[in-house]
């Protein structure tokens, strides 16, 4: 496919989810400014994602931290996102190539990143990973034990918390992923309240269930699918 065949997809498809995006902000009544779509990547080429980013998307997400070094070194004026697990051992070649970490999913890596951030004297913005569909292949925290956690947040202050981070469930009816998505944004109210942060960022809501998440107070919904399916080979 050349480069004008696929840019003429993606404007489609991008025109396409932009409007899905502004009909469930009209719905819950919300600016569409309050959601930035995150477009996941780890499907797709760094041309693929180059011709995204002409096409006005600035945000890209990544799962797996040795792709997004090299989509980053790629395209180091986009700003990219880590939405899987990144092991201690990266920690160094990732986080100064990032603008949120989406997945921070354990005690170790939380202090890890707190203790980055002290060394490096810029706290990194970070969301907290929270396993609300309780489904034991999904990582993330387990709401006891980010409850525990939460009176310490104040204290990590190499680390900037954001807000929170969720999977729903995957299933053919997107409806049933609400109750995962209501759960988070009370966790995040109940942490608001307890620590007095502000936590304005929820992430949460993808290909088959952004348009509910966006309804339950999502400020990112990473998708990728919608975008880039069939894509693989380009
Ligand atoms: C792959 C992935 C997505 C995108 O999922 P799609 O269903 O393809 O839109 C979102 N979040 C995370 C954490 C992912 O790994």
């Amino acid at each position: 496919m050349n480069d004008l065949e696929l840019k003429s997809i993606l404007a489609n498809r991008l025109e396409l989810v932009q409007e899905r995006i502004a009909q469930s902000c009209t719905r819950a009544t919300r600016k569409t400014d309050e959601i930035t779509l995150v477009a996941v990547t780890k499907t797709v080429s760094c041309r693929v994602v180059r011709v995204m980013h002409e096409l006005g998307i600035s945000h890209f997400g990544e799962n797996r931290p040795q792709e997004l070094w090299k989509k980053a070194a790629d395209l180091p004026a986009a700003q990219w996102h880590l939405i899987g697990h990144l092991q201690r051992n990266k920690i160094d070649k990732t986080i100064p190539l990032i603008h949120l970490m989406h997945s921070v999913d354990s005690e170790r890596l939380l202090f890890a990143l707190h203790e980055y951030g002290l060394k490096h004297h810029t706290p990194l913005p970070v969301l907290i990973e929270v396993n609300c569909s309780r489904e034991e292949a999904k990582g993330g925290f387990s709401i006891p034990t980010i409850q525990e956690l939460a009176d310490q947040f104040k204290t990590f202050n190499g680390i900037r918390i954001e807000g929170l981070m969720t999977m729903a469930a995957y299933h053919d009816d997107p409806q049933h992923s609400r109750s995962t998505f209501v759960e988070l944004r009370s966790l995040r109210d109940q942490f608001r309240t307890q620590t007095g942060l502000a936590l304005p960022h929820l992430s949460m809501g993808m290909s088959n269930d952004f348009e509910v998440a966006i309804e339950e107070g999502a400020t990112f919904v990473r998708i990728g699918t919608t975008l880039f399916e069939g894509l693989e080979d380009e």
